[in-house]
């Protein structure tokens, strides 16, 4: 907070496609997509015009014991585009939510159904699961967290998969180590697991770590094997931010849960959902006395604004994510990245998948190697790139670059050009010493 306190603010006061204003006048192009949540830029007349619409009708109403048509729609909305299987959703209004919904509706099931031995959770090292004190125990422990671990859950941790390089940029991943640590955990103890958690594709707070596509398939296919729930969390890699509308339905993969959040809304409001199977909901029907119901709530849950928003969203990307142009500027965005930091002196990795990329920093010519943490080498970079008028967050020494989807060609190129301006600035490496430029 003391040097926080002591920078520069930045007070937004207006947004307009993928660029913020803030109260002195400046124009940024929004790079992390006001956190990874903005789909359709800022200000979009149709989403703007859905929520005024529900505005004109009611802004609240408790969704606890009454319902409504925004959320009722969204419901189907989100049936359609899940998986088979996936036809029961509980709305909630964070990420951090989702998660947890989802968590204990695992655990709640497997006591309903006679089995309350299985209560332990597995995740994979590095995940990002929110802040509350469930999605804590679940993530990967990192300094965000860290401090809390004597109040969180333990959780077992399997290994990520491996990402290789070639020139700085992911060619290509392995998960074989990955897998078989998982295969062996649920031979050894699947008759206490609830649930495997799992971030599908891409893990985003951990920087961006990929995962070979298949993977979440060969996941998935070990928690049938071995009887336990699958939790698949698309709070950050749903909604198109990781190319297709969902991984899971993407890969043909039938999760338990399923977490969504972010993009849902397409950054306009906070809305969440959790989605479970309908086997999953039988478990908690029966008699009030038999107190099999899953006590659990929010004020806002299903808020009708934000349900009215992520209805006109889904309706968007369908027509978005079925066009050719979309690929074609996700490419665009993948041979961009590239093109300007393939190669540079102080580029370790650049991880790319969809319209998310992470590109961590080194000394010059020494790839293997990390700046001293003390010199805030990451944040001197982003503060660098405010100046040029781009807003970046970075992740330690990892740049986060992760727009809105609507960006254009010369957005991306206005990106990737001052992302490394700002490197070069900061770092003081003559951009000329990037070969490939
Ligand atoms: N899950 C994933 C994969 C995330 O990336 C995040 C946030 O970054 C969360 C959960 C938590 O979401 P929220 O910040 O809305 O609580």
């Amino acid at each position: 907070m003391e040097e926080f306190d002591q920078l520069p603010k930045v007070v937004v006061e207006r947004g307009e496609g993928c660029w913020l204003e803030d109260v002195d006048g400046h124009r940024y192009l929004d790079g992390t997509a006001s956190i990874w949540t903005n789909v359709h830029g800022h200000g979009n007349p149709e989403l703007d015009a859905a929520l005024r619409d529900q505005l004109g009708k009611v802004a609240h109403s408790t969704y606890l014991g009454l319902s409504h048509g925004p959320a009722l729609e969204l419901e189907k909305s989100l049936v359609e585009i899940s998986p088979p299987g996936l036809e029961r959703v509980f709305f909630s209004d964070n990420g951090s939510n989702a998660v947890e919904i989802a968590l204990k509706l695992s655990f709640q099931y497997w006591q309903l159904v006679g089995q309350p031995e299985k209560t332990e959770v597995l995740a994979m090292e590095g995940a990002y699961h929110g802040d509350t004190f469930g999605a804590m125990s679940v993530g990967g422990g990192g300094l965000f967290h860290r401090r809390f671990e004597p109040w969180c859950f333990p959780v077992h941790r399997f290994p990520q998969p491996v990402c290789r390089e070639a020139g700085g940029v992911v060619e290509a991943s392995s998960d074989a180590a990955s897998l078989d640590a998982l295969a062996a955990m649920l031979e050894d103890r699947s008759g206490k697991v609830a649930a495997v958690i799992l971030e599908p594709w891409v893990q985003g707070a951990a920087g961006m770590r990929l995962q070979p596509r298949a993977f979440v398939r060969e996941v998935s296919a070990l928690c049938r094997q071995h009887r336990v729930h699958l939790i698949l969390d698309e709070v950050f890699t749903g909604f198109g931010r990781a190319g297709p509308m969902l991984v899971c339905a993407e890969t043909d993969v039938r999760p338990d849960f399923l977490c969504l959040a972010k993009g849902l809304t397409a950054g306009y409001l906070p809305l969440a959902a959790t989605l479970a199977t309908e086997s999953v909901f039988e478990a908690f029907l029966g008699e009030p006395a038999q107190n099999r119901q899953f006590f659990h709530g929010h004020t806002f849950t299903a808020n009708p604004l934000g349900a009215a928003v992520a209805l006109k969203n889904i309706e968007m990307l369908k027509n978005l994510l079925a066009g050719d142009d979309f690929p074609a500027r996700m490419e665009y965005f993948g041979n961009a990245l590239r093109n300007h930091f393939m190669g540079h002196p102080n580029v370790a990795q650049v991880r790319q998948r969809g319209f998310t990329c992470a590109i961590d920093l080194c000394p010059a010519g020494a790839l293997a190697e990390v700046f001293p943490a003390p010199a805030r080498t990451g944040l001197k970079v982003i503060l660098k790139a405010r100046e040029h008028g781009l807003l970046l967050r970075p992740l330690g020494d990892t740049l986060l670059l992760v727009p809105p989807l609507v960006i254009s060609r010369e957005e991306v190129d206005f990106l990737c050009r001052t992302t490394l301006q700002a490197m070069d600035e900061t770092l003081q490496t003559h951009p000329s010493s990037n070969p490939h430029l």
